[in-house]
């Protein structure tokens, strides 16, 4: 039985607004949005966090960033946005499934917290 609710997303068993889909990844509009524009892409395979990617998921972590470009494009992102990934504690990840954090429709500040 999962326990991941990021797994739930994917497998359709948790509702999402999803923005994308193909056979190695899944977006979705994040619950509570930072910006205006927030999406989460995430593999379809379940990674922890970035720590745990090999070598071998280069491809994979490539897609997942180029996935997130091709979204900032249909929603319009025109002046830039952010592609972030959170890992681990100090990271600020809460949710243990790799994923990409697409930010954009306002002024973005930097840094981070
Ligand atoms: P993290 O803090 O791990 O980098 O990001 C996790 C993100 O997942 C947060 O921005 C949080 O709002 C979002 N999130 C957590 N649970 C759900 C959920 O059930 N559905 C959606 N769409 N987003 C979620
Ligand atoms: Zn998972």
């Amino acid at each position: 039985m999962s326990t991941c609710i990021f797994c739930d997303i994917v497998e359709g068993k948790i509702p999402s607004e999803i923005a994308h889909e193909d056979h190695l990844a899944v977006a979705f509009h994040d619950v509570s949005p930072k910006a205006p524009t927030h999406v989460l892409v995430v593999p379809r395979e379940h990674l922890e966090d970035l720590d745990a990617a090999q070598p071998g998921h280069e491809s994979l972590l490539g897609h997942l960033i180029l996935v997130a470009k091709e979204i900032a494009t249909k929603e319009g992102l025109a002046d830039g946005y952010r592609v972030v990934v959170n890992c681990g504690s100090d990271g600020g990840q809460t949710v243990d499934h790799l994923h990409v954090h697409l930010l954009g429709g306002r002024p973005l500040s930097w840094p981070p917290g």
